[in-house]
């Protein structure tokens, strides 16, 4: 027990003086995912200026700052708060015999770093796509994902506008990617951390980006919108479920992008249900489910 409890407390701990020291640039800039969410978020923000998709779209649209909040809560607010959780249950795992290293299916570490990190990519990014297809399908899951759909003017930060459960409900898959992996990150898996916010931010953002023939690779800003479509095809509980890469949705024919004008109707039948406030958001989706 008393393990347990320490485990708890320096999982805690441990990241809140991460954060901390990210705040104060006391870690290495590469790592610094503070400022660097940041960063990007300004760079972005800074294109959707220029080069508005929409341009009749306010630069402060609706919700700009609850989802700026958001953005923080989830990345630094909740991982604090759940991180002293997932120490125990590593620790818990171990005891029982189930560490990262137990699958390895696939043993990279004397790869080179450039293909390391090339798989490490393709799968995590496999896995989310995955998970993001089940938290449509089933209603139980879709109850907590709404907080995402409920976006009704697209932006940069809508990326980051998602329920505290998604981050658990993600996680089993992600951990069970690195577990193929041998249990490890590559040491420079911050670059595959830092452009999949950067996609993410820009699949979201009122740019009109579709890179040419390489969106049948990457998710962009067109592809994206139609996912938050508040109208869906006859028969379809979604589309275009990517997350950096759009490829899942063309080798599994979820892909739907029927024109690019950019100005559907965003949200989902039943939306107006949803609380309107952060905090009614957080306790959101614990009842009963329907669709
Ligand atoms: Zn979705
Ligand atoms: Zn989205």
């Amino acid at each position: 027990m008393q393990d347990y409890f320490e485990a708890f407390t320096n999982g805690f701990l441990g990241t809140t003086q991460w954060t901390w020291k990210s705040i104060l640039f006391e870690v290495p800039w590469y790592t610094n995912y503070f400022w660097g969410l940041i960063v990007i978020s300004l760079l972005v923000w800074g294109l959707e200026i220029l080069f508005p998709w929409r341009k009749e779209q306010a630069i402060f649209r609706k919700d700009f700052w609850l989802d700026g909040f958001y953005m923080f809560f989830n990345f630094f607010i909740f991982a604090i708060v759940i991180s002293g959780v997932y120490k125990v249950l590593e620790l818990l795992l171990g005891n029982i015999g189930v560490t990262a290293k137990s699958l390895a299916i696939i043993d990279f570490s004397n790869w080179p770093t450039w293909s390391q990190l090339l798989v490490f990519f393709i799968l995590l990014d496999f896995v989310q796509w995955f998970t993001h297809v089940l938290l449509h399908k089933f209603s139980v899951l879709w109850q907590f994902h709404q907080v995402h759909h409920s976006v009704k003017e697209m932006g940069f930060a809508a990326h980051l506008r998602y329920h505290w459960m998604e981050n658990i409900f993600y996680k089993p898959l992600k951990t069970f990617g690195v577990m193929i992996l041998g249990g490890f990150e590559p040491e420079q898996a911050y670059i595959v951390h830092f452009a999949a916010i950067a996609i993410g931010h820009l699949n979201h953002a009122n740019i009109k980006l579709t890179y040419g023939p390489l969106k049948y690779i990457f998710n962009n800003p067109v592809m994206h919108l139609y996912h938050h479509s508040y109208v869906l095809p006859k028969g379809k509980f979604g589309v275009n479920f990517g997350i950096s890469l759009s490829l899942w949705d063309y080798i599994f024919g979820t892909h739907y992008i029927p024109e690019s004008g950019g100005k559907i109707k965003l949200g989902y039948p039943g939306d107006e249900a949803l609380p309107k406030s952060f905090w009614g958001q957080l306790v959101y989706g614990f009842k009963k489910p329907k669709r």
